[in-house]
């Protein structure tokens, strides 16, 4: 089955909740990083999450979950689009996480204190950003804790990632469920309820279980209104032209340095592990653009100071 993505809201308007099957999208993010158990665990539940904020999103908008936590895994960084596709990668991909009772210990290679940071292209000027402490390291949990701190939004986030034994991802993904004003005492209660019956995400996907099922479990007692589903897949955005608006965004100075002391250089991308070679030649190109946006720089604040 397809990697997958379905959302519904309650009809009376009280809970809007989303689940994603993300097995496809986790294993082609391992091999293409060479991901260790763990790893392949963390990514795979942080772009899981990314998912399921986007699906909130529309268009050409998207959202990037970052979290940072002390131990072995370092940084995680994952970014999905409403359109399903996503990519990520993880600072330490090799890093070695703690396996106890068959489980692999990820609050054991990312335990607070550090941070969740969500930012959100909205197509804006700025991009939203908020920012809130790890609380777990287990990622769900504080995915909805991110989700209460900065955005006000009670919500529960389930996620989770089987590793086979061969070590390739055997099933990815996870809900999200969303309190929408309104909501009564006693409905609040039922889907906590329905959540605690519920078994892992990785175990309801291994046993046939699709988006729309999961949604129906979370929201049992309830009518529901469909919103669409939504196909997933890896995909990076990367290009020559992309990374060399980076490198010229690096300014004269480091474009100079970088000519004089390499002379040509193999930028590797951090999301899909993609080369790209500049020559000499093209970095001199570079280091023009930037020579000439500096000086329309300067010009600028000239004028700006001048006004
Ligand atoms: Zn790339």
């Amino acid at each position: 089955m397809a990697d997958l993505m379905e959302k519904a809201i309650a009809v009376n308007g009280h809970f809007r909740a989303v689940a994603a099957i993300t097995t496809k999208v986790v294993e082609s993010l391992r091999k293409r990083h060479d991901l260790s158990p763990g790893a392949s665990v963390a990514l795979g539940r942080a772009i899981t999450g990314a998912f399921l904020l986007a699906s909130e999103l529309k268009g050409d908008e998207k959202v990037m979950v970052q979290i940072i936590g002390e131990g072995a895994l370092g940084e995680i960084v994952a970014e999905a689009c409403p359109s399903g596709e996503g990519r990520g990668y993880v600072k330490n991909p090799r890093a070695e996480v703690p396996i106890s009772d068959g489980k692999i210990q990820l609050s054991q290679a990312l335990y607070p204190p550090g941070t969740v940071t969500v930012i959100k292209d909205l197509g804006l000027r700025e991009p939203y950003r908020g920012v809130a402490p790890l609380v777990s390291g287990e990622i769900g949990k504080d995915l909805a804790n991110y989700l209460w701190i900065s955005e006000q939004i009670p919500s529960a986030v389930a996620l989770g990632v089987y590793i086979e034994p061969d070590l390739s991802v055997g099933a990815a993904g996870g809900y999200l469920v969303q309190t929408m004003p309104g909501a009564t005492d006693d409905e609040i209660e039922l889907v906590e309820k329905n959540i605690l019956q519920l078994p892992p995400p990785t175990e309801l996907i291994r046993s046939g279980n699709t988006p729309r099922q999961m949604v129906e479990e979370v929201l049992r007692g309830h009518e529901l209104k469909w919103l669409g589903s939504q196909r997933l897949r890896f995909k990076c955005r990367c290009s020559k032209g992309r990374i060399s608006e980076a490198l010229v965004a690096l300014g004269e100075k480091e474009l100079e340095d970088l000519i004089f002391k390499e002379g040509e250089v193999e930028i590797t991308c951090e999301f899909c592990r993609k080369g790209y070679h500049f020559s000499r030649e093209e970095l001199q190109n570079l280091l023009w653009r930037a020579v000439k946006r500096g000086k329309t720089n300067d010009t600028q604040d000239e004028r700006r100071s001048k006004g």
